[in-house]
């Protein structure tokens, strides 16, 4: 199914700095540095590699007076580099006050994360929640109401499990706890919306981290508001695990239509990139058709018939070489972003494969004649020989780009 079958939810768009979030706009990746916000040229570096890795908000965390304070200075620094992606505030427990205290952080900032359970409690919860969406207001900000089951309003939880408790048949543990999370994020939106915050400046999120409750939640979300949704797993983990449970529980949602900005909240290896949260945002919308960011490279998994890693090198090669021209080519060559390269071990697959791609090699397999043909566009146009094949494939696909995306001419 492609996705421009898939019908959205219909939420209200939201604008955060110069992003539509929600409404008719695309699923939006963002992501979430991990430096000391405080720390500005680090901070200003990682948020400048995200938003080059293609991400379209990046929150930082504002848990300090140190942070508060760094903020307009990372916005400038970033300004300086011609990085003009709107940058998210995440604000914990003294968020009220920091806001209140640094009036240029809260104008710096496109968006405030509020999570309700970490904003005080009794009526000091009250006012603090009620400070936040004043200065939000007063700003022109979009705020999200991000409710994570981690971090849940304690009064809220005992009150509904006492109401719970009473009824003739009680909810479960887990159906419960998805009730108090849904809860907890659409009364918090109505009470910024009796405060005067617009419905078009709030977003939802209720992040928790089995991929079950995460459908759940936001299939109950959905089901009951049209604010506009922000999706991720939380902790979701390290590595392939994390990767897994994300896109799992992602694209069961996405597939019904639900999100409009989403979160890959890996875990880094330790020394590890942390731009690859965007690329995996990127890959799962791409992956089911919803948005193009980058060429795809469509490569089979090798088998006993590829004994060299020869054919493994060249499709890791093409995929590198693709994303680092991407920044550049992204502005020069519209279009592009749609374009498939299939890089295949054997001529089994290799030529129909290569013929549904815009371009396709297929490499000689273990006992094959040493050649390599070339289709593009579906047309046997030349076959490689000899040691240089990988530098003459990549001349293809840069004369190809050339002649099919330059000058602002698609051919997608
Ligand atoms: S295309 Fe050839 S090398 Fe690749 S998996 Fe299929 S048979 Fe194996």
């Amino acid at each position: 199914m492609s996705g421009s079958a898939i019908k959205r939810h219909r939420t209200v768009g939201v604008r955060v700095g110069q992003v539509m979030v929600g409404g008719d706009a695309p699923v939006v990746v963002q992501s979430m540095t991990n430096t000391d916000t405080a720390d500005i040229a680090a901070t200003v570096n990682q948020v400048a590699d995200l938003a080059r890795a293609g991400s379209e908000l990046v929150r930082i965390t504002v848990n300090s007076e140190e942070a508060a304070r760094a903020v307009p200075a990372i916005r400038e620094g970033l300004d300086a580099r011609g990085v003009t992606v709107p940058l998210v505030g995440d604000f914990h427990f003294n968020g009220h006050r920091l806001l209140a205290q640094y009036p240029e952080c809260a104008q710096a900032l496109a968006k405030y994360r509020i999570n309700p359970g970490n904003v005080g409690s009794g009526e000091k919860r009250d006012a603090q929640f009620a400070s936040m969406i004043e200065t939000a207001i007063a700003n022109d900000k979009a705020v999200r109401i991000g409710v994570n089951w981690g971090s849940l309003d304690k009064g809220l939880v005992a009150q509904m499990m006492d109401e719970n408790a009473r009824m003739a048949q009680p909810l479960d543990a887990d159906q419960m706890m998805r009730e108090v999370m849904v809860a907890s994020a659409l009364q918090s939106a109505a009470r910024a919306e009796q405060i005067g915050l617009g419905r078009d400046r709030i977003i939802l999120s209720c992040k928790m981290s089995r991929v079950q409750d995460l459908i759940g939640v936001y299939r109950a979300l959905a089901g009951r508001c049209d604010h506009a949704l922000h999706l991720g797993l939380t902790e979701a983990g390290m590595g392939s695990k994390g990767i897994v449970a994300s896109t799992a529980a992602l694209s069961v949602l996405l597939q019904e239509g639900i999100g409009d900005t989403i979160r890959i909240s890996l875990t880094p290896e330790p020394g590890g990139d942390r731009t690859q949260e965007v690329r995996v945002g990127q890959e799962i919308l791409q992956s089911m058709g919803l948005r193009a960011f980058m060429p795809m490279v469509i490569a089979c998994p090798g088998c006993g018939r590829t004994t060299s890693t020869y054919f493994q090198q060249l499709a890791q090669d093409i995929q590198s070489y693709l994303r680092e021209q991407m920044p550049m080519w992204r502005k020069q060559y519209p279009g592009v972003e749609e374009m498939d390269v299939a890089v295949m071990g054997c001529v089994v697959n290799g030529p129909g494969e290569s013929k549904h791609a815009n371009i396709g090699i297929s490499l000689p397999g273990t006992g094959e004649h040493p050649a390599a043909p070339v289709y593009v566009d579906g047309k046997k146009t030349v076959t490689l020989k000899g040691d240089n094949i990988a530098a003459e494939f990549q001349a293809i696909v840069d004369d190809y780009v050339r002649s099919h995306y330059g000058d602002g001419v698609s051919s997608a």
